[in-house]
């Protein structure tokens, strides 16, 4: 039995009409499954208790659910989602300020063997499906409300996985998550954050995507960033400054760069330069990542390092921020999520 969220909105909609109910309960269902976020269909109390039962003979709702969560120092918190199939993944809240960012994963592990990466060591295992991506959110915003006080105010599609890799998943949970019909996010408080899939930066721009997306691109000679980044054989450097001009020029968005500084290996004056050649064609925003350990060989760059790397970025007049990682004593900082019990 499929998930009653697998099927098109006019599949379900045809299914009640075939069931003999009447238009208005298509709808119903909608606003329950999208805008109230339920997962079980006795949460849907408008509906008769016949339909309900109808409808639990012909579709299920794979469950989602937090297998477990801890909370670091700094208050942010990580979640293990347990999926109906027993394999787990990972999101982080993040509370600043006024903000509760929430980092949800896209695939179960990741293909991409980046080597400063925990989750690449887990390699991949499979895709998640759109309403596993949509019930990370709905599950972390009830706690966001209840440990904060406040729902989720932004969303980075930063935890495990690569989400261009997943496009047509996470195209839907964005619609969910941005919709009026469903949770009505703004999309200008969602970021996308890819490895660099040139194909499907260049599908975002003719979808007309609306939310903000991050390249991490942590290095800008071609060469190194093969070492680091095994997808750099298969979408070079140039075919990705291609695609992100393309993207700037049909969105007109501007594209923020993550670039994680690694001690002696991407943090010279010459990396800054090659970084501020490559981003010439297109505005950009670069957020210097500090590095996160891991098991890999790298370190984080020192502090004089960092500097000079800033200094010379700022002295061409670029946006640069430097980030510090949070979550960092609960392993739930960029590049530490990884679950071995797959
Ligand atoms: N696959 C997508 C989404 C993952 S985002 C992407 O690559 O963008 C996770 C971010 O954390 C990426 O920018 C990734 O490069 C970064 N990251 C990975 N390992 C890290 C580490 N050890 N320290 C800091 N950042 C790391």
């Amino acid at each position: 039995m499929d998930d009653i969220r697998f099927c098109s909105e006019t599949d379900r909609f045809k299914f009640i009409l075939q069931i003999g109910e009447k238009k208005f309960r298509a709808s119903q269902i909608e606003e329950w499954l999208w805008k109230k976020g339920v997962r079980s269909f006795d949460e849907m109390t408008n509906l008769s208790v016949s339909l309900r039962q109808t409808l639990q003979t012909h579709f299920t709702f794979k469950q989602t659910r937090i297998g477990n969560d801890v909370q670091s120092a700094d208050k942010t918190m990580k979640f293990i989602f347990q999926l109906h199939d027993e394999r787990q993944v990972e999101g982080v809240l993040i509370p600043s300020g006024d903000r509760v960012t929430a980092c949800i994963s896209s695939q179960v592990g990741c293909p991409l063997r980046c080597t400063f990466c925990a989750t690449g060591t887990m390699g991949f295992v499979r895709n998640l499906e759109a309403c596993e991506i949509f019930d990370q959110f709905i599950l972390m915003n009830q706690e966001s409300i209840h440990v904060f006080g406040r729902p989720i105010t932004n969303i980075v599609y930063m935890g495990m996985g690569e989400p261009l890799l997943n496009y047509d998943n996470v195209w839907q949970s964005l619609q969910w998550i941005t919709s009026p019909k469903g949770q009505g996010l703004s999309p200008s408080r969602i970021t996308v954050s890819t490895v660099g899939i040139s194909t499907g930066i260049i599908q975002l721009a003719d979808d007309n995507f609306k939310a903000d997306l991050a390249l991490s691109l942590h290095c800008a000679d071609e060469r190194k960033r093969l070492k680091m980044m095994p997808v750099t054989a298969k979408h070079s450097l140039s075919e990705l400054q291609k695609s992100l001009s393309y993207f700037y020029a049909k969105t007109n968005k501007r594209i923020t760069i993550e670039y994680l500084l690694l001690k002696d290996w991407n943090d010279s004056q010459e990396d800054a330069q090659k970084l501020f050649s490559f981003c010439k064609p297109f505005p950009v925003k670069i957020n210097l990542i500090e590095y996160n350990a891991t098991d890999s060989q790298f370190e984080k760059s020192p502090i004089q390092n960092l500097n000079r790397f800033v200094d010379f970025l700022q002295s061409k007049n670029m946006v640069v921020n430097v980030r510090h990682s949070r979550g960092k004593d609960i392993a739930a900082a960029c590049g530490q999520l990884v679950r071995d019990k797959q």
